[in-house]
């Protein structure tokens, strides 16, 4: 149901080409439980990100459901990652502000599925992991396994096919380790679980399949499969039409407020921010036409001294009252324009 074909990775920065993945080929089970073990910077975490849609593979091709991912949109992403896998972060990935049930229920906001059925489906989940007793805590009131616990509820509540999690013990003491990987091998009996792990103890006494990797190549499978012997139940699993993502408005607008409500003290002072910007503004256009209304005054009665006389001999009188005009509004003018600059410059330094 799911098959990576001689997928490549490769980053490319400025003055550095770094391959992730070399050319690597794994066909997984409908329902196992596979460990990847590898050392650091052996393209884990890269794996599991171009499995779960987070990461495009530079060449190769991703097979889900005997169908090429070469030509999937952005909705066909959207979709596959919100019904068909779960992922599971080693540093949980919770929010804080949100009781443990509403974390769980949020991961189903965007399946279009009604707010009474959301939240039973996440009590559901909660049951499952033991946690429904806990349900209305806030994540930093749980320990460290309760919280991966959580965790793992939020990447069922969906029914997905797939579960990922990526060192999901890796913050965590052995005794409790050992309830969340019996968790996960549990979840394996009906899903396919792929977990990155730095712990080959763990993985050979709970997962089925231990894949290693080193350098972006695969150096041993404990369990190679290579698809031929689908049961009837894959191909109807593998027939499972996937949902379009949606949210509907009201939901939408919930969560809106929901986040505005948490950050009561960021929305005042952004308000207030924007205001000082727009009274500044405000502030900068009055002044400069009160300034330019004033300069025109001047120039009017500056002129009034020197009135239109009509006389019976004519002298003409133009040039010589234009150079004095101009002796007289160039000193104005320069004046006016320090007295323009400096009324602009204090609105600036209140901003
Ligand atoms: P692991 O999870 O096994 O520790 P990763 O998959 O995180 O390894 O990384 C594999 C290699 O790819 C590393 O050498 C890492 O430096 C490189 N790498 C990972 N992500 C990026 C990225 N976003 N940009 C550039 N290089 C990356
Ligand atoms: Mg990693």
């Amino acid at each position: 149901m799911l098959e990576l074909k001689k997928i490549s990775k490769v980053y490319e920065t400025e003055d550095l080409k770094q391959t992730a993945l070399d050319c690597i080929s794994i066909n997984f089970r409908k329902n196992e439980f596979a460990s990847i073990l590898g050392p650091s910077g052996s393209g884990k975490t890269t794996l599991l990100n171009i499995i779960v849609g987070l990461d495009q593979y530079t060449s190769g091709d991703l097979i889900i459901n005997e169908v090429s991912t070469k030509k999937y949109t952005d909705r066909d992403w959207d979709s596959y990652r919100n019904h068909r896998v779960g992922f599971v972060f080693q540093s949980y990935n919770l929010i804080a502000h949100q009781t443990i049930l509403k974390n769980v229920e949020l991961a189903l906001t965007l399946s279009g599925v009604s707010k009474t059925e959301r939240v039973k489906k996440a009590k559901k989940a909660l049951k499952e992991v033991g946690l429904l007793k806990h349900m209305n805590k806030k994540p930093s009131q749980l320990s460290g396994g309760q919280m991966q616990r959580v965790a793992i509820a939020r990447a069922l509540v969906n029914d997905p096919d797939i579960v990922l999690a990526d060192e999901p013990t890796g913050a965590l003491d052995s005794e409790t380790s050992k309830q969340i990987m019996e968790l996960l091998k549990s979840v394996a009996k009906e899903k396919l679980v792929i977990m990155v792990t730095h712990n080959p103890e763990l993985a050979s006494e709970y997962s089925n399949r231990i894949i290693k990797l080193k350098d972006g190549k695969i150096i041993d499978d404990t369990n190679p499969y290579d698809g031929t012997v689908n049961t009837k139940e894959d191909l109807e699993v593998e027939k499972k039409k996937p949902k379009k993502t949606s949210m509907s408005f009201l939901t939408a607008l919930s969560l809106s407020l929901n986040n505005l409500m948490t950050k009561k003290g960021r929305t005042p002072l952004t308000a207030f921010a924007g205001s000082i910007g727009i009274i500044g503004i405000a502030l900068i256009l009055s002044l400069s036409s009160g300034v330019q209304n004033y300069i025109n005054r001047v120039q009017e009665e500056t002129l009034t001294s020197y009135p239109l006389v009509i006389e019976e001999s004519s002298i003409d009188l133009t040039s010589a009252i234009n150079e004095r005009r101009e002796e007289i509004l160039n000193d104005k003018d320069k004046k006016m324009i320090k007295i323009k600059k400096l009324l602009l410059i204090i609105p600036l330094l209140i901003l």
